[in-house]
This record gives structure tokens, C-alpha cells and sequence, in this order.
């Protein structure tokens, strides 16, 4: 699969669409999401076009990466969150249900998120 300039956060990058921005350097931007899980429920996706964790962790450039870490970082202190605690969530591909082909991470907290996942097979 490539990457499809057509998805829903490729069109919030180039400004087709708006958002709830919160945070935005050289390298990335996060923005609250449409659907929040949580009282604090943010998106960091990088400017590149990467599908996934697959293309950011294997061909983003040293800069883009830290720019994206840094941003997750920005986030977690504007949002408050940085000593009450948080979670990082990035979905993959099919088993890992991501819906959205743009590399994101999700950035959830605000309350006690719970367990991380239940084991039903
Ligand atoms: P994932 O399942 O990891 O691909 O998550 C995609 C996330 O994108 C979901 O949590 C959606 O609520 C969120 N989302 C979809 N469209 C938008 C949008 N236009 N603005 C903000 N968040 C969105």
C-alpha cells in the first residue's frame, strides 16, 4: 500500500480542511481529535507523508523524528499532563486498526485511562 495524498490528515496539513490545533513546529503538527476518548485526546502526525509507524521509524529523517518526539513533548506540557500521567497510542496497519493512512500517534489523558489492552484470543 502507498501513501494516499487524499487522506483526511494530508488535507489538514495543506489547510484543505481545518482543525483544532494545539501544537505545530518544523516537523509536525497535533491536534485535538474529532472523537475524544478522554478529557485530553491529542493527535501528533508528522508534515512528511508516511503511512505509517512502518515509513516514519524506517526512512524519516533524523530531524523529522526528533521534531515529532519534541512535539509529543509540547503537547503533553500544554495539555497539562505531564506529571498526572498520559498515554501514547499508535495504531498500524489492519491488526492494529488504523483507519487514518497518515503516521499519527494519539496522546490520551486527562483521567485514568485504565489497563492497556484486554486479551481475548
Ligand atoms: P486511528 O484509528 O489510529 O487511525 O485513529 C484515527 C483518529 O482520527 C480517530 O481517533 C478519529 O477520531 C480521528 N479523526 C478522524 N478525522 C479527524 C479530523 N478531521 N480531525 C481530527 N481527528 C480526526
Amino acid at each position: 500500500m502507498s501513501y494516499d495524498s487524499e487522506n483526511i490528515f494530508a488535507k489538514i496539513l495543506r489547510g484543505e480542511i481545518p482543525c483544532d490545533k494545539v501544537y505545530e513546529n518544523d516537523h509536525a503538527l497535533a491536534f485535538n481529535d474529532i472523537g475524544p476518548q478522554a478529557p485530553v485526546h491529542v493527535l501528533i502526525i508528522p508534515k512528511g507523508p508516511y503511512l505509517s509507524s512502518n515509513e516514519f521509524c524506517a526512512n524519516a529523517t533524523d530531524a523529522e523524528l526528533a521534531g515529532f518526539m519534541r512535539a509529543i513533548h509540547a503537547v503533553a506540557e500544554k495539555a497539562g499532563v505531564l506529571d498526572s500521567g498520559y498515554r501514547l497510542i499508535a495504531n498500524a496497519g489492519e491488526d492494529g486498526h488504523q483507519e487514518v493512512p497518515h503516521f499519527h500517534v494519539h496522546l490520551v489523558g486527562g483521567r485514568r485511562i485504565g489497563p492497556m489492552i484486554k486479551r481475548v484470543d
